[in-house]
């Protein structure tokens, strides 16, 4: 699949590069993890994926659950990557849950944003009759836009104690945020990911929990080493390994797009 000149494996390496040199510029405070390469692989083909995991990728994200599901139970991919963490980051839908919760080697649902779905997920993993609790992240709506999802900041506090107390059959295990497009890095630290990790400090203060016992998901091919910079402890990073996608998905490339077409 690959084109001569771009490889996924050397994408990759230059990723966990980026990644690693930027940890070390985050503060003492926040140098505890490592932060996780999560390869975003939504619209790109089972045998990119297989190249990824041959290079030693592990953990992968999708935001569609039929897709997910699909490439989940490929048979060729089950057959040789089997130990491939699948994280699903898209909007889910409550009547979706029951096919979400079926896809081999589910990892962890980063898109909990209200009380309603977590009780719908708890559920549906109790019904499944699994050992181990789900993980799940809370997802927090840190830019206030109508057009993405998740959870107000005020309301984290809340949909986090709910799934600690209520929801015996998930675990959580962090907080996610998309964020704005387009904040430029070099005028200040995004406001986003300011948001997210005043909401990590909210959760363990209210909650008697450690930050540590909590992931923040944030920063995407754009912004991922400031967002380590800032706290990230998992970024989710799509067209920088696997090229851009064909079909426009978000409002920042849209902009991408309608500049180059006024260039
Ligand atoms: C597509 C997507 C990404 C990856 O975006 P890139 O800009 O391709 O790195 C990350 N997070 C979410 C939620 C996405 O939908």
């Amino acid at each position: 699949m690959s084109t001569a000149g771009f490889s996924i494996a050397r994408q990759i390496k230059l990723v966990l590069d980026k990644m690693e040199a930027a940890a070390l510029r985050r503060p003492e405070s926040l140098q505890y993890a490592k932060p996780r390469l999560v390869a975003v692989s939504k619209t790109k083909s089972v045998d990119m994926i297989i190249e990824a995991y041959d290079a030693g990728q592990r953990h992968f994200g999708e935001n569609y659950v039929v897709e997910l599901y699909d490439k989940a139970s490929d048979f060729e991919l089950q057959d040789r990557c089997r130990d491939i963490r699948w994280h699903f980051i898209g909007h889910l839908q409550r009547n979706k849950v029951s096919k979400l919760l079926d896809v081999p080697n589910l990892f962890v649902v980063e898109t909990v944003d209200s009380i309603r779905l977590a009780k719908a997920i708890n559920e549906t993993w109790q019904r499944l009759n699994k050992i181990d609790p789900l993980n799940v992240m809370a997802q927090v709506n840190t830019s206030g836009e109508e057009s993405k999802s998740g959870c107000a900041p005020e309301e984290v506090v809340q949909l986090v104690k709910y799934i600690k107390e209520e929801c015996p059959r998930i675990s959580l295990v962090g907080l996610m945020t998309i964020g704005s497009f387009d904040h430029d890095p070099s005028t200040g630290p995004n406001p986003d990911f300011q948001a997210l990790f005043k909401a990590r400090e909210n959760v363990c203060k209210e909650l008697d929990m450690r930050p540590q016992d909590l992931d923040l998901s944030m920063g995407m091919s754009n912004d991922f080493e400031h967002a380590i910079e800032m706290g990230s402890t998992s970024v989710r990073v799509g067209s920088t390994i696997f090229g851009s996608r064909s079909a426009p998905e978000t409002s920042h490339e849209h902009k991408e797009t309608e500049l180059h077409a006024s260039a």
